[in-house]
């Protein structure tokens, strides 16, 4: 995907401020289009980087920071039990849209009947372990 085609290119260069939630030096957060629960967030470098173990440290550390900031804003204007964080690296992973980002995913008691396992679901197959 090239830089120009992003969709999270364009939020960083062309949407108005007040989509973007919070930024910090080199990332900036901003809600999911297409939200798997109230609140999904999205954490991103500024710079187009497809993968996330190419960040230099100082992205990688800005992006930590941002999704503590985002974990406090959800936590005040949401107010979920629990929290979802996780990154798609590459295709085989998930990945579908090539720059980098974190999901940051609220989660509240009862939103689906067993909740046990979490990102072990990436691999249903293999995600139960306890019976
Ligand atoms: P991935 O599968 O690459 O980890 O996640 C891509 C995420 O980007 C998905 O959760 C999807 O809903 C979100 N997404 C895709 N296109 C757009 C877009 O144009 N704007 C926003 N805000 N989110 C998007
Ligand atoms: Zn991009």
């Amino acid at each position: 995907m090239k830089v120009l085609e992003c969709p999270f290119c364009s939020i960083a260069e062309q949407m108005p401020i007040d989509v973007i939630l919070i930024e910090n030096e080199h990332s900036l957060a901003f809600r999911d289009l297409y939200p798997i629960s109230k609140g999904h967030t999205l954490v991103i470098p500024k710079e187009h980087i497809e993968d996330y173990f190419h960040l230099s440290s100082e992205q990688t550390q800005s992006i930590w920071s941002l999704v503590a900031e985002t974990k406090e804003l959800l936590q005040e204007s949401h107010k979920p039990d629990g929290f979802n964080v996780g990154i798609n690296i590459g295709s085989a992973a998930g990945q579908t849209v090539s720059h980098c980002h974190v999901h940051v995913i609220p989660r509240y008691e009862g939103d689906i009947q067993d909740p046990r396992g979490g990102i072990r679901w990436t691999i249903p197959q293999n995600a139960r372990y306890w019976d």
